[in-house]
């Protein structure tokens, strides 16, 4: 799938980078653009001892411990606690820093984030005509790159957990790369296999591609790290319809947009009539909904992804978080996508759903910073049915955490350290990122990528798409 060729040196990788760069721009062969794919490799796994922060286990029966340990083994938490010893494992020292359970992110069009902030300010140049215009010439290639940018970012941001809502699979070979570059940027991911965008709604989504994966998924997953859903369309046509069947034949859970627009009001309805909510379902941004619908969604045990920015930038409206959350709808956070949002910043994600919360509510209490923290992990990782593996500094979860900085400018009185998480950190804070046991990211940098070989990759890639769909 893609070469990993260590003899190459992060020097002459760049300039074959630069070459590349200017053949993409003329549409270099694939094959050449595959020699030149970066060697980067997921790190392996350490037995981690991580000594003396202040612990946000984000388990209501464990609470906050300060000046307190984790101990991380063949990636899994193993003990959390004051004074854990740990002989053999590598000792990372957490002193003023705040150690918590990685960032969940629930709603992503990965593909669509090297065109980031490339949604124009005309109606021909909104959302929807840029990405539907520019990912009709995307290659699979496209889809590596952009994928192995997506996932970098989520990583330097604190996020550990993504969901590639992957609407762009143009071919079986679109939805290989998307998931490779999932694979070896050591997230966790769940990949949700959709439809190519600007599709006719009645034309059926490739099935047999999705059994094919669902039947050799073991050889994908690394474990448990990756797992596969459906991104669906809805019950506009029949063809939609099959596609839920066929998912729910596979095991697989949905995942679907619902009342974006006032004009598309009544969506959930809809599924609700259709019999087909339920626990297996993830709604996104249901911004229009009423109060049937809400409560539709609470008792069929669906979740809900809401991603504020995306949300208030395209002129859907403002999130209906206090709604949801009253119904005990279990809400995560999401990007969307970066066309729109500009970046992956869940930090300022939380902040953004905070805030609007209280001026909706007109009320500086209505959701407090240690609820939308929660929404960010423990909340998250249950609107994904992940809960029971990820979320919390649980023993014997999986080995999913971050450190925070809390000696930089922007932190460093540290006053409440959920508030400080959720009103004042930023990307930059993030000094150590663990995901299933691997260190991706360590005293502020990102361990086994070659930042800037990506960023001339990922130029590259862009640079030959817009050529080619001719968009300027
Ligand atoms: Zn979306």
């Amino acid at each position: 799938m893609t070469t990993q060729d260590q003899s190459i040196t992060p020097l002459s990788r760049r300039a074959l980078l630069r070459m590349a760069a200017v053949l993409g721009a003329v549409g270099a062969a694939p094959a050449l653009r595959a020699q030149l794919r970066s060697g980067d490799r997921v790190p392996e796994r350490s037995e981690l001892l991580i000594r003396g922060g202040y612990v946000l286990t984000m388990d209501a029966s464990r609470g906050d411990l300060p000046g307190a340990d984790v101990h991380v083994q063949d990636g899994r938490i193993v003990a959390v606690g004051q004074a854990l010893r740990a002989q053999s494992a590598t000792v990372i020292d957490a002193r003023d820093m705040l150690v918590l359970p990685g960032l969940v992110e629930t709603h992503w069009h990965i593909w669509t984030t090297m065109l980031r902030s490339l949604a124009g300010d005309v109606a021909e140049r909104g959302y929807f005509p840029t990405s539907r215009g520019i990912g009709a010439f995307y290659t699979a290639d496209d889809m590596y790159a952009s994928g192995r940018l997506a996932c970098a970012e989520a990583i330097n941001s604190g996020i550990t957990f993504v969901h590639d809502w992957c609407h762009n699979v143009r071919t079986p070979a679109y939805a290989e790369e998307a998931i490779q570059a999932l694979r070896e940027s050591g997230i966790r991911a769940r990949f949700s296999y959709g439809t190519p965008t600007g599709q006719a709604n009645d034309v059926p989504t490739d099935i047999a591609d999705l059994s094919r994966l669902r039947e050799s998924w073991a050889g994908r997953s690394d474990g448990d790290r990756l797992t596969l859903g459906l991104a669906w369309r809805g019950v506009g046509s029949e063809a939609a319809r099959r596609d839920y069947a066929a998912a729910r034949e596979l095991g697989l859970p949905v995942s679907v947009h619902v009342n974006n627009f006032q004009t598309s009001a009544g969506g959930i309805a809809a599924i609700a009539e259709a019999g087909l909510l339920g626990p297996h379902v993830q709604l996104i941004h249901a911004i229009w909904s009423s109060a049937d619908e809400v409560a539709a969604v609470a008792a069929s045990g669906a979740s809900l992804s809401l991603s504020p920015f995306t949300e208030m930038r395209i002129g859907f409206g403002f999130p209906m978080t206090g709604e949801y959350l009253a119904a005990g709808v279990p809400i995560g956070l999401s990007v969307d996508t970066p066309t729109l949002s500009g970046n992956a910043d869940m930090f300022a994600i939380m902040k953004a759903i905070q805030n609007v919360e209280n001026a909706r509510a007109r009320d500086e209490f209505k959701l407090t910073a240690r609820r939308v923290l929660e929404l960010a992990t423990s909340g998250g990782a249950r609107s994904m049915g992940l809960d029971a593996s990820i979320g919390s500094l649980t023993p014997g979860k999986r080995a999913d955490l971050i450190l925070v900085d809390t000696r930089q400018l922007n932190l460093a009185v540290l006053t409440d350290p959920a508030h400080m998480l959720v009103e004042a950190a930023q990307p930059a804070n993030v000094d150590t990122v663990v995901v299933d046991g691997r260190v991706l990211k360590r005293e502020g940098r990102l361990v086994g990528v070659d930042v800037e070989a990506l960023v001339d990759e990922t130029r590259a890639a862009l640079s030959g798409v817009r050529q080619r769909a001719n968009w300027q």
